[in-house]
Protein backbone atom coordinates (compact mmCIF):
# COMPACT_ATOMS: atom_id res chain seq x y z
CA UNK A 1 0.00 0.00 0.00
CA UNK A 2 1.47 3.16 -1.06
CA UNK A 3 0.96 7.02 0.74
CA UNK A 4 -0.37 8.69 -2.60
CA UNK A 5 -0.70 12.52 -3.05
CA UNK A 6 -2.97 13.72 -6.19
CA UNK A 7 -3.16 17.24 -6.56
CA UNK A 8 -6.04 18.83 -8.47
CA UNK A 9 -7.77 15.53 -6.83
CA UNK A 10 -11.63 16.96 -7.36
CA UNK A 11 -11.08 17.62 -10.84
CA UNK A 12 -12.37 15.31 -13.94
CA UNK A 13 -9.17 13.18 -13.94
CA UNK A 14 -8.20 13.73 -10.50
CA UNK A 15 -11.04 12.37 -8.31
CA UNK A 16 -11.66 9.35 -10.53
CA UNK A 17 -8.05 8.88 -10.28
CA UNK A 18 -7.64 9.07 -6.62
CA UNK A 19 -11.05 6.64 -6.88
CA UNK A 20 -8.75 3.92 -8.79
CA UNK A 21 -5.94 3.91 -6.45
CA UNK A 22 -8.06 3.63 -3.68
CA UNK A 23 -9.82 0.58 -5.01
CA UNK A 24 -6.51 -1.09 -5.38
CA UNK A 25 -5.89 -0.46 -1.84
CA UNK A 26 -3.44 2.61 -1.48
CA UNK A 27 -3.59 5.70 1.05
CA UNK A 28 -5.12 9.11 -0.81
CA UNK A 29 -4.32 12.72 -0.19
CA UNK A 30 -6.44 14.88 -2.40
CA UNK A 31 -5.72 18.39 -2.60
CA UNK A 32 -7.49 20.96 -4.21
CA UNK A 33 -8.54 24.28 -4.20
CA UNK A 34 -11.83 23.97 -5.92
CA UNK A 35 -10.91 26.15 -8.82
CA UNK A 36 -12.44 24.02 -11.15
CA UNK A 37 -13.21 21.13 -9.09
CA UNK A 38 -16.08 20.16 -7.53
CA UNK A 39 -16.97 18.94 -3.73
CA UNK A 40 -19.65 16.65 -5.65
CA UNK A 41 -16.69 14.78 -7.44
CA UNK A 42 -15.32 13.67 -4.09
CA UNK A 43 -18.12 13.53 -1.78
CA UNK A 44 -18.19 9.58 -2.07
CA UNK A 45 -14.42 8.95 -1.34
CA UNK A 46 -14.59 11.66 1.87
CA UNK A 47 -15.87 8.82 4.29
CA UNK A 48 -13.05 5.92 2.47
CA UNK A 49 -10.63 5.47 6.08
CA UNK A 50 -8.08 5.81 3.51
CA UNK A 51 -9.03 8.95 1.73
CA UNK A 52 -8.07 12.49 3.49
CA UNK A 53 -8.68 16.11 1.89
CA UNK A 54 -6.91 19.11 1.60
CA UNK A 55 -8.05 22.12 0.91
CA UNK A 56 -5.44 23.70 -0.47
CA UNK A 57 -3.46 26.24 -3.46
CA UNK A 58 -0.73 23.59 -4.52
CA UNK A 59 1.25 26.99 -5.24
CA UNK A 60 1.95 27.07 -1.50
CA UNK A 61 4.46 24.63 -0.16
CA UNK A 62 2.99 21.87 1.81
CA UNK A 63 4.78 19.06 4.03
CA UNK A 64 3.88 15.85 4.02
CA UNK A 65 4.98 11.97 3.94
CA UNK A 66 4.39 10.87 1.17
CA UNK A 67 5.36 7.67 -1.24
CA UNK A 68 4.21 9.17 -4.97
CA UNK A 69 3.05 12.46 -6.27
CA UNK A 70 0.18 12.35 -9.09
CA UNK A 71 0.65 16.28 -9.70
CA UNK A 72 -2.63 17.08 -11.60
CA UNK A 73 -3.99 20.69 -10.00
CA UNK A 74 -4.11 23.12 -12.93
CA UNK A 75 -7.50 23.98 -15.29
CA UNK A 76 -7.32 22.44 -18.58
CA UNK A 77 -10.30 23.54 -20.09
CA UNK A 78 -9.27 26.67 -22.39
CA UNK A 79 -12.18 28.66 -21.07
CA UNK A 80 -10.97 28.09 -17.45
CA UNK A 81 -7.19 28.93 -17.66
CA UNK A 82 -7.42 31.80 -19.94
CA UNK A 83 -10.27 33.37 -17.49
CA UNK A 84 -7.19 33.85 -15.32
CA UNK A 85 -3.98 33.31 -17.15
CA UNK A 86 -1.66 34.57 -14.20
CA UNK A 87 -3.37 32.28 -11.83
CA UNK A 88 -2.80 29.30 -14.72
CA UNK A 89 0.78 30.15 -15.10
CA UNK A 90 1.60 30.51 -11.51
CA UNK A 91 0.05 26.95 -10.54
CA UNK A 92 1.61 25.47 -13.45
CA UNK A 93 4.91 26.87 -12.67
CA UNK A 94 5.00 27.43 -8.76
CA UNK A 95 2.43 24.58 -8.45
CA UNK A 96 5.37 22.25 -9.74
CA UNK A 97 8.46 23.60 -8.44
CA UNK A 98 6.74 23.39 -5.12
CA UNK A 99 5.63 19.23 -5.37
CA UNK A 100 9.11 18.69 -6.95
CA UNK A 101 10.54 20.04 -3.51
CA UNK A 102 8.47 17.88 -1.18
CA UNK A 103 8.98 15.19 -3.52
CA UNK A 104 12.52 15.87 -3.10
CA UNK A 105 12.04 16.09 0.76
CA UNK A 106 10.24 12.45 1.39
CA UNK A 107 11.87 11.11 -1.63
CA UNK A 108 8.76 10.30 -3.56
CA UNK A 109 8.61 9.41 -7.07
CA UNK A 110 6.76 12.65 -9.06
CA UNK A 111 4.31 12.09 -11.84
CA UNK A 112 3.24 15.33 -14.34
CA UNK A 113 -0.03 15.35 -15.77
CA UNK A 114 1.83 17.51 -18.68
CA UNK A 115 -0.15 17.87 -22.08
CA UNK A 116 -0.50 17.69 -25.96
CA UNK A 117 -0.05 21.27 -25.68
CA UNK A 118 3.36 21.26 -25.39
CA UNK A 119 3.50 20.90 -28.91
CA UNK A 120 0.95 23.32 -29.88
CA UNK A 121 0.19 23.99 -33.18
CA UNK A 122 2.30 20.75 -34.61
CA UNK A 123 4.43 20.86 -37.84
CA UNK A 124 4.34 17.11 -37.45
CA UNK A 125 2.29 14.55 -37.32
CA UNK A 126 1.34 12.26 -35.66
CA UNK A 127 3.13 13.76 -32.69
CA UNK A 128 5.97 11.99 -30.97
CA UNK A 129 7.78 12.70 -28.03
CA UNK A 130 11.16 13.81 -29.49
CA UNK A 131 9.41 16.86 -31.43
CA UNK A 132 9.62 20.38 -29.53
CA UNK A 133 6.66 21.76 -30.28
CA UNK A 134 5.91 24.87 -32.08
CA UNK A 135 3.84 27.16 -29.11
CA UNK A 136 3.36 30.96 -29.02
CA UNK A 137 5.02 32.57 -25.87
CA UNK A 138 2.32 35.17 -26.12
CA UNK A 139 -0.68 33.93 -27.24
CA UNK A 140 -4.12 33.46 -25.10
CA UNK A 141 -2.72 29.52 -24.88
CA UNK A 142 0.52 30.71 -23.37
CA UNK A 143 -0.16 30.81 -19.77
CA UNK A 144 -1.12 27.28 -20.54
CA UNK A 145 1.10 25.78 -23.25
CA UNK A 146 4.34 27.66 -21.74
CA UNK A 147 3.38 26.54 -18.32
CA UNK A 148 3.43 23.29 -18.89
CA UNK A 149 6.79 23.27 -21.06
CA UNK A 150 8.14 25.30 -17.85
CA UNK A 151 7.18 22.50 -15.55
CA UNK A 152 8.62 19.69 -17.85
CA UNK A 153 11.81 21.81 -17.94
CA UNK A 154 11.64 22.26 -13.89
CA UNK A 155 10.81 18.44 -13.51
CA UNK A 156 14.33 17.88 -15.60
CA UNK A 157 16.25 19.66 -13.68
CA UNK A 158 15.18 18.61 -10.56
CA UNK A 159 16.18 14.93 -11.75
CA UNK A 160 19.66 15.81 -13.17
CA UNK A 161 20.88 18.00 -10.17
CA UNK A 162 18.60 15.99 -7.52
CA UNK A 163 18.00 12.57 -8.73
CA UNK A 164 14.66 12.67 -8.25
CA UNK A 165 12.20 9.69 -9.94
CA UNK A 166 10.36 11.20 -12.66
CA UNK A 167 7.21 10.53 -14.92
CA UNK A 168 5.66 12.97 -17.38
CA UNK A 169 2.39 12.06 -19.63
CA UNK A 170 1.56 13.67 -21.78
CA UNK A 171 -1.99 13.54 -22.42
CA UNK A 172 -3.77 14.37 -25.07
CA UNK A 173 -7.74 15.16 -25.15
CA UNK A 174 -9.81 13.29 -22.79
CA UNK A 175 -12.93 12.86 -22.28
CA UNK A 176 -16.11 11.09 -19.85
CA UNK A 177 -18.30 11.05 -17.21
CA UNK A 178 -17.35 13.45 -14.42
CA UNK A 179 -16.61 16.28 -16.47
CA UNK A 180 -18.42 19.26 -15.84
CA UNK A 181 -21.39 20.52 -17.62
CA UNK A 182 -19.79 24.24 -18.01
CA UNK A 183 -16.64 22.58 -18.20
CA UNK A 184 -16.54 24.25 -21.69
CA UNK A 185 -14.12 21.46 -23.77
CA UNK A 186 -15.50 20.21 -27.02
CA UNK A 187 -17.26 17.26 -26.09
CA UNK A 188 -18.82 18.20 -23.09
CA UNK A 189 -20.25 21.47 -25.20
CA UNK A 190 -20.98 19.29 -28.17
CA UNK A 191 -23.09 16.78 -25.98
CA UNK A 192 -24.71 19.64 -23.68
CA UNK A 193 -25.78 21.31 -26.58
CA UNK A 194 -27.39 18.00 -28.31
CA UNK A 195 -29.03 17.07 -24.45
CA UNK A 196 -30.43 20.71 -24.28
CA UNK A 197 -31.79 21.06 -27.86
CA UNK A 198 -29.72 24.26 -28.38
CA UNK A 199 -26.99 24.63 -31.40
CA UNK A 200 -24.02 22.89 -31.58
CA UNK A 201 -20.83 25.17 -31.71
CA UNK A 202 -18.45 24.51 -34.01
CA UNK A 203 -15.33 26.79 -34.05
CA UNK A 204 -14.41 27.71 -37.58
CA UNK A 205 -15.03 25.41 -40.42
CA UNK A 206 -14.49 22.51 -38.31
CA UNK A 207 -12.25 20.54 -40.38
CA UNK A 208 -8.76 20.85 -37.43
CA UNK A 209 -8.71 17.30 -35.72
CA UNK A 210 -8.22 16.51 -32.36
CA UNK A 211 -8.07 12.59 -30.69
CA UNK A 212 -10.57 11.93 -28.29
CA UNK A 213 -9.33 9.21 -25.29
CA UNK A 214 -11.67 8.18 -22.90
CA UNK A 215 -10.95 8.63 -18.87
CA UNK A 216 -10.18 5.78 -17.92
CA UNK A 217 -7.95 4.14 -20.65
CA UNK A 218 -6.30 7.34 -19.97
CA UNK A 219 -6.22 6.57 -15.96
CA UNK A 220 -5.01 3.54 -16.95
CA UNK A 221 -1.81 5.04 -18.83
CA UNK A 222 -1.19 7.33 -15.95
CA UNK A 223 -0.71 4.45 -13.48
CA UNK A 224 1.29 2.08 -15.35
CA UNK A 225 3.66 5.32 -16.37
CA UNK A 226 3.61 5.73 -12.13
CA UNK A 227 4.42 2.26 -11.81
CA UNK A 228 6.74 1.42 -14.95
CA UNK A 229 10.92 1.34 -14.32
CA UNK A 230 12.89 3.51 -13.25
CA UNK A 231 14.06 3.96 -16.84
CA UNK A 232 10.80 5.25 -17.99
CA UNK A 233 11.81 8.70 -16.83
CA UNK A 234 11.34 10.18 -20.44
CA UNK A 235 8.15 12.10 -21.81
CA UNK A 236 5.39 9.48 -22.97
CA UNK A 237 2.16 10.35 -25.01
CA UNK A 238 -1.25 9.32 -23.49
CA UNK A 239 -4.00 9.22 -25.88
CA UNK A 240 -5.93 7.80 -28.40
CA UNK A 241 -4.41 7.87 -31.73
CA UNK A 242 -7.85 7.73 -33.91
CA UNK A 243 -8.27 11.38 -35.34
CA UNK A 244 -11.83 12.67 -35.97
CA UNK A 245 -12.57 16.36 -37.36
CA UNK A 246 -14.50 18.48 -35.16
CA UNK A 247 -17.35 18.28 -37.26
CA UNK A 248 -17.06 14.46 -37.71
CA UNK A 249 -17.02 14.08 -33.49
CA UNK A 250 -20.60 17.03 -34.10
CA UNK A 251 -22.06 14.43 -36.15
CA UNK A 252 -21.14 11.26 -33.83
CA UNK A 253 -22.57 13.33 -30.82
CA UNK A 254 -26.05 14.02 -32.78
CA UNK A 255 -26.38 10.39 -33.94
CA UNK A 256 -25.83 9.07 -30.54
CA UNK A 257 -28.08 11.59 -28.72
CA UNK A 258 -30.87 11.66 -31.71
CA UNK A 259 -31.04 15.15 -31.02
CA UNK A 260 -32.13 17.64 -33.59
CA UNK A 261 -29.88 20.94 -32.37
CA UNK A 262 -28.62 22.36 -35.37
CA UNK A 263 -24.45 22.91 -36.39
CA UNK A 264 -23.48 26.30 -36.54
CA UNK A 265 -20.33 27.67 -37.00
CA UNK A 266 -18.32 30.43 -34.51
CA UNK A 267 -15.27 31.81 -34.84
CA UNK A 268 -12.02 30.09 -34.34
CA UNK A 269 -10.25 30.88 -31.07
CA UNK A 270 -6.64 32.62 -32.11
CA UNK A 271 -3.75 30.12 -31.87
CA UNK A 272 -6.17 26.78 -32.04
CA UNK A 273 -4.06 23.82 -33.19
CA UNK A 274 -5.14 22.53 -36.07
CA UNK A 275 -4.68 18.46 -35.65
CA UNK A 276 -3.62 16.71 -33.27
CA UNK A 277 -3.06 13.10 -32.72
CA UNK A 278 -0.24 11.11 -30.25
CA UNK A 279 2.07 8.48 -32.08
CA UNK A 280 1.79 6.54 -29.04
CA UNK A 281 4.60 3.73 -29.86
CA UNK A 282 6.92 4.52 -26.61
CA UNK A 283 3.31 3.73 -24.77
CA UNK A 284 2.95 0.60 -26.42
CA UNK A 285 6.02 -0.53 -26.01
CA UNK A 286 6.95 0.57 -21.99
CA UNK A 287 3.54 0.79 -20.74
CA UNK A 288 1.96 -2.69 -23.00
CA UNK A 289 -1.03 0.43 -23.00
CA UNK A 290 -3.26 1.25 -25.93
CA UNK A 291 -6.51 2.65 -25.59
CA UNK A 292 -9.26 0.08 -25.41
CA UNK A 293 -12.62 2.25 -25.77
CA UNK A 294 -13.72 3.54 -29.11
CA UNK A 295 -15.10 7.15 -29.28
CA UNK A 296 -18.21 5.60 -30.16
CA UNK A 297 -18.60 4.32 -27.01
CA UNK A 298 -17.21 6.07 -24.61
CA UNK A 299 -19.44 9.31 -26.06
CA UNK A 300 -22.34 6.64 -24.92
CA UNK A 301 -21.28 6.32 -21.76
CA UNK A 302 -20.79 9.87 -21.67
CA UNK A 303 -24.04 10.59 -22.62
CA UNK A 304 -25.75 8.74 -20.21
CA UNK A 305 -24.00 10.56 -17.38
CA UNK A 306 -24.34 14.35 -18.87
CA UNK A 307 -28.63 13.01 -19.59
CA UNK A 308 -28.21 13.10 -15.38
CA UNK A 309 -26.72 16.42 -15.09
CA UNK A 310 -28.52 18.17 -17.85
CA UNK A 311 -32.17 16.90 -16.75
CA UNK A 312 -32.52 19.34 -13.23
CA UNK A 313 -30.40 22.02 -14.90
CA UNK A 314 -33.32 22.12 -17.67
CA UNK A 315 -35.60 21.82 -14.95
CA UNK A 316 -34.78 24.35 -12.70
P1 LIG B 1 -9.96 19.89 -14.30
O1 LIG B 1 -10.01 21.35 -14.52
O2 LIG B 1 -11.26 19.15 -14.19
O3 LIG B 1 -9.12 19.53 -13.00
C1 LIG B 1 -8.06 20.31 -12.52
C2 LIG B 1 -8.15 20.32 -10.99
O4 LIG B 1 -7.05 21.08 -10.48
C3 LIG B 1 -9.42 20.99 -10.47
O5 LIG B 1 -10.00 20.19 -9.46
C4 LIG B 1 -8.94 22.32 -9.91
O6 LIG B 1 -9.76 22.83 -8.89
C5 LIG B 1 -7.54 21.95 -9.46
N1 LIG B 1 -6.65 23.10 -9.38
C6 LIG B 1 -6.41 24.03 -10.35
N2 LIG B 1 -5.53 24.94 -9.92
C7 LIG B 1 -5.21 24.59 -8.64
C8 LIG B 1 -4.36 25.16 -7.66
N3 LIG B 1 -3.67 26.28 -7.89
N4 LIG B 1 -4.25 24.53 -6.46
C9 LIG B 1 -4.96 23.40 -6.19
N5 LIG B 1 -5.79 22.82 -7.10
C10 LIG B 1 -5.91 23.42 -8.31
O7 LIG B 1 -9.07 19.27 -15.48
P2 LIG B 1 -8.74 17.76 -15.87
O8 LIG B 1 -9.25 17.52 -17.23
O9 LIG B 1 -9.13 16.84 -14.78
O10 LIG B 1 -7.16 17.82 -15.98
C11 LIG B 1 -6.31 17.36 -14.94
C12 LIG B 1 -4.86 17.55 -15.35
O11 LIG B 1 -4.60 16.83 -16.56
C13 LIG B 1 -4.47 19.00 -15.61
O12 LIG B 1 -3.17 19.23 -15.10
C14 LIG B 1 -4.45 19.10 -17.12
O13 LIG B 1 -3.54 20.08 -17.57
C15 LIG B 1 -4.02 17.69 -17.52
N6 LIG B 1 -4.51 17.37 -18.87
C16 LIG B 1 -5.83 17.06 -19.06
C17 LIG B 1 -6.28 16.83 -20.36
C18 LIG B 1 -7.71 16.45 -20.64
O14 LIG B 1 -8.07 16.35 -21.80
N7 LIG B 1 -8.56 16.21 -19.67
C19 LIG B 1 -5.39 16.91 -21.44
C20 LIG B 1 -4.08 17.27 -21.19
C21 LIG B 1 -3.64 17.48 -19.90
N1 LIG C 1 -14.39 23.57 -30.18
C1 LIG C 1 -15.55 23.78 -30.93
N2 LIG C 1 -16.70 24.07 -30.27
C2 LIG C 1 -16.78 24.15 -28.91
C3 LIG C 1 -15.59 23.93 -28.15
C4 LIG C 1 -14.42 23.66 -28.82
O1 LIG C 1 -15.53 23.70 -32.17
O2 LIG C 1 -17.89 24.41 -28.39
C5 LIG C 1 -13.15 23.23 -30.89
C6 LIG C 1 -11.94 24.06 -30.49
O3 LIG C 1 -11.88 25.23 -31.29
C7 LIG C 1 -10.81 23.10 -30.77
C8 LIG C 1 -11.40 21.72 -30.48
O4 LIG C 1 -12.82 21.90 -30.53
O5 LIG C 1 -10.44 23.15 -32.13
C9 LIG C 1 -11.00 21.17 -29.12
O6 LIG C 1 -11.26 22.17 -28.17
P1 LIG C 1 -11.15 21.94 -26.60
O7 LIG C 1 -11.51 23.23 -25.94
O8 LIG C 1 -11.91 20.73 -26.22
O9 LIG C 1 -9.63 21.58 -26.32
P2 LIG C 1 -8.23 21.99 -26.98
O10 LIG C 1 -7.78 20.75 -27.67
O11 LIG C 1 -8.41 23.12 -27.94
O12 LIG C 1 -7.40 22.38 -25.81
Amino acid sequence: MARILVTGGAGFLGAALCEKLLQRGDSVICLDNFWTGRPENIRSLALHPRFAFYERDVCRPLDVDVDEIFNLACPASPRHYQADPINTLKTSVLGVLNMLELARRSGAKFLQASTSEVYGNPHIHPQTENYCGNVSPVGIRACYDEGKRAAETAIYDYQRQYGLDVRVARIFNTYGPGMDIDDGRVVANFIVQALSGNDITIYGDGQQTRSFCYRDDLLEGLVRLMDAPDEVSFPVNIGNPQEFTVRQLAELVLEATGSRSKMIHMPLPSDDPLQRCPDIALARTWLNWMPRIALRDGLRRTIGYFEEQVKPAVAA
